[in-house]
């Protein structure tokens, strides 16, 4: 690129600094831009579009165009060139725009006499704001450099809209990050929120994007690349060497912290006028684009690392880390891309709610998030764009609803919501301490759910009779190394302590599957849900099995131990792991170590063809639990991780519960303890049909025990059994209509 053509973009961002830095509204601004764009240009027109809404772009300033045309005309996102511009986000130049696809005539701006349309997308970071069009009567097509300085003034313009620089009198623009915005996500755990938005990597902001010393900013970003390869360096030789998945991450950090044609982009923008940060934005930008079109995972992956390294390079930059200065409000609402389960822990029940742009419902943050009671809503798209630190806003975790900013109609509503789900726990609160009985005489056990230290407080709050399954790969997966036997032991012996003498279903080890440890990831599988998991790893490999199970007798130190292996498909895996607790019993007898004063040992039931395991299974194992999550799964054969098939059967399907029906009359007739620990024990319709299908022993997470004992006290299971079995009679295949009309009448 000549010389001579840098030293003009050069001047023409100059001027342009000038202008931002007079006085004046927001308006004239705009006005001043399009004049000096179009003089600098030698070009007849220069247009600003802008987003009103999201659908509709304006004619906000132009030199060229009739003046009266200003916020007057209008077009649809997609509608003639300016629309396609906006909407793909690709330049549009042409020497003859009414022959263009999608051309538009427009006659209130008297545009038909121009021949030539160059509309360059106004972006930042991924994001389209508008659109800068530069228009001539001669039938020519700008050239290279020109596009690529209208490309730079583009990002520039973004910038100062991001400041709020058009906003003012007479604009007619409203500022950016002020109007209410509605996120359609999903829940990743029930509840509703309000609060004030926190964000957890914050929001760089570069009021600089114009520099005039292209040397002294050279100099900047190298300081800075070379502060951040040291960085990166650090974390690398800090890495834990068993985590692939960061190393991974990291060495990509290092390939493009290291890379030349990155830095090479950036110092020609430097060159051509654009600040340090401003020429890492740009970058950042054009990496949000390809993101935002490529298909392929490990691109994905790879563009998002970049898209952190960028921002870690802009914080050196600016100096704007996590010390922003802004003070984290009372009543905090997270907002982050995503975010790991030890981060989350750290800030714990601080948290009012939380709201990621990734993750999953399965995902460990997911985990920490049930666990610690806080509604969150997941796959919000764009939020960390759009929300600033400090803006209103409500979580409504039940419906995967987030409202920024929201207007008060909505906040009236929102409140009643949350007041009512207030009452509704003051309700649940009062029937804490009574025993759950049901309309008929029969007594049901409520137990919680649990796995991190963080639960433990929920069995006095909720009144959960004990643990009914306690997932100890929750103290594994937020780690991100393999904890040691006594940090186990010791773990576990606070979750007795804490419980008081109530019972507490230890379950062994869990993983694989959705469950992965970063430190102890097996081999890539098909199909991870049927594969190496669970029990199957801790008897091919049972050293953890053997640490993990020292562990849990230790902790004991001679108190009642409850322990269960998750996911026995045959008889056999639970013969095998029974004789691994009986080898560490001896074990512990050797070596003087007090044994439990009592101690049970059973098993899950998660897979169908345990159900039909040898009578002489269901005599030897001391109890079962279903683990309706799994088990359903595979009764159904849909993923319970698969958005499109999780929820296409339903719990109250005939055949299942008639499966469990079987299941019940198999342990009636061996006597043998069984109790449902899934996710929907926790729902009140599903379970007062497992009661009613003869299931005496729930486990939940510990906001669902009031509203399923609420219930639960006021039905009559013989009167819902029957109107199971009519309904089955009648060919339905979900009962779930008609439970729901037979409880609707009783009350
Ligand atoms: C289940 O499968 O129902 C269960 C309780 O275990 P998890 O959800 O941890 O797989
Ligand atoms: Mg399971």
């Amino acid at each position: 690129m000549a010389e001579e053509f840098q030293t003009d973009s050069r001047r023409m961002l100059g001027r342009l600094r000038e202008v931002m830095a007079e006085d004046g509204h927001g308006q004239a601004r705009l006005d001043r831009i399009t004049r000096l764009i179009a003089d600098s240009m030698s070009t007849d027109v220069c247009s600003v579009y802008l987003f009103r809404d999201p659908e509709t772009l304006e004619l906000c300033a132009t030199e060229g165009l009739k003046p009266e045309a200003v916020h007057q005309t209008r077009m649809r996102l997609g509608e003639g060139l300016v629309g396609r511009v906006a909407r793909t986000g690709k330049i549009v130049n042409t020497a003859d725009a009414p022959k263009e696809q999608g051309f538009r005539y427009m006659p209130e701006t008297g545009e038909e006499i121009y021949s030539a349309f160059s509309g360059v997308p106004i972006q930042r970071l991924g994001e389209t704001l508008g659109v800068l069009v530069v228009q001539s009567k001669a039938a020519r097509k700008y050239n290279d450099e020109e596009i690529y300085a209208l490309e730079v003034v583009a990002m520039v313009l973004a910038e100062m809209a991001e400041l709020g620089a058009f906003v003012g009198d007479e604009a007619a623009l409203s500022a950016r990050h002020t109007k209410p915005r509605l996120f359609r996500g999903t829940s990743g755990q029930e509840g509703s929120a309000e609060g004030h938005v926190w964000l957890h990597e914050p929001r760089v902001v570069i009021t600089n994007p114009i520099a005039d010393d292209p040397v002294r900013e050279s100099q900047r970003l190298n300081e800075a690349v070379e502060q951040l390869r040291v960085s990166v360096d650090q974390m690398l030789a800090g890495a834990a060497s068993g985590d692939a998945e960061q190393l991974q991450v990291l060495e990509a950090y290092r390939m493009f912290a290291n890379s030349k044609g990155w830095m090479r982009r950036m110092e020609a923008d430097i060159q051509r006028g654009l600040s340090a940060e401003a020429a890492v934005e740009k970058e950042q930008t054009q990496a949000r684009l390809r993101l935002s079109q490529a298909s392929d995972q490990y691109l994905r992956e790879r563009l998002h690392d970049l898209d952190d390294l960028s921002n870690r390079l802009l914080r050196i930059l600016t100096g704007q880390g996590k010390e922003t200065g802004a003070e984290m409000p009372a009543d905090p609402i997270l907002v982050a891309r995503n975010i790991g389960p030890a981060e989350l822990l750290d800030y714990g029940r601080a948290l009012r709610g939380i709201v990621l742009e990734q993750g999953s419902v399965g995902s460990h943050a997911a985990v920490v998030a049930r666990a610690l009671a806080i509604p969150l809503v997941i796959h919000a798209p764009e939020v960390t764009n759009e929300a600033l630190n400090g803006d209103h806003i409500m979580v409504d975790g039940d419906q995967g609803v987030v409202h920024l900013r929201p207007e008060d109609t909505v906040v009236t509503a929102f409140r009643d919501k949350i007041a009512m789900q207030a009452k509704a726990q003051e309700r649940y609160a009062s029937i804490r301490d009574t025993e759950t009985v049901t309309q008929c005489g029969t007594r049901i056990s409520l137990t919680m759910n649990a796995g991190l230290m963080a639960d433990l407080p929920s069995l006095e709050s909720s009144g959960a009779e004990g643990v009914g399954l306690f997932r100890t790969e929750l103290q594994f997966l937020i780690r991100n190394k393999m904890p040691t036997r006594s940090e186990l032991s010791a773990i576990y012996s606070r979750v007795l302590d804490s419980a008081g003498g109530k019972r507490v279903v230890f379950r062994t080890l869990d993983i694989g599957s959705d469950k992965v440890l970063s430190y102890m990831k097996p081999a890539d599988e098909p199909n991870p849900a049927l594969g190496w998991r669970a029990i199957r790893v801790g008897l091919d490999k049972p050293g953890v099995m053997r640490m993990q199970l020292q562990a849990l007798l230790r902790a004991a130190n001679g108190r009642p131990l409850t322990v269960m292996f998750p996911f026995v498909a045959q008889y056999d895996e639970y013969r095998a792991a029974r004789a691994e607790m009986d080898k560490a019993l001896e074990r512990e007898r050797i070596l003087g170590h007090a044994l439990p004063e009592s101690l049970e040992i059973g098993a899950m039931l998660e897979t169908p063809s345990l159900a039909f395991a040898p009578k002489r299974f269901f005599e030897e194992v001391q109890f079962l639990s279903i683990g309706g999550n799994d088990l359903k799964q595979f009764f159904f054969a849909a993923d319970r991780e698969n958005e499109r098939v999780r929820r296409r059967y339903d719990t109250l399907n005939v055949s299942f519960l008639t499966f469990l029906q079987r299941i019940v009359e198999r342990c009636e007739e061996t006597g043998t303890p069984l109790s449902f620990c899934g996710e929907d024990a926790g729902r009140p319709l599903e379970a007062v049909c497992l009661a009613a299908m003869g299931l005496r022993a729930l486990s939940m997470r510990p906001a669902s025990i009031g509203p399923v004992k609420s219930l639960l006290l006021r039905v009559d299971l013989g009167a819902v059994r029957q109107v199971i079995e009519d309904a089955a009679e009648n060919g339905e295949q979900s009962v779930r209509r008609a439970v729901l009309d037979h409880l609707r009448n009783m009350s």
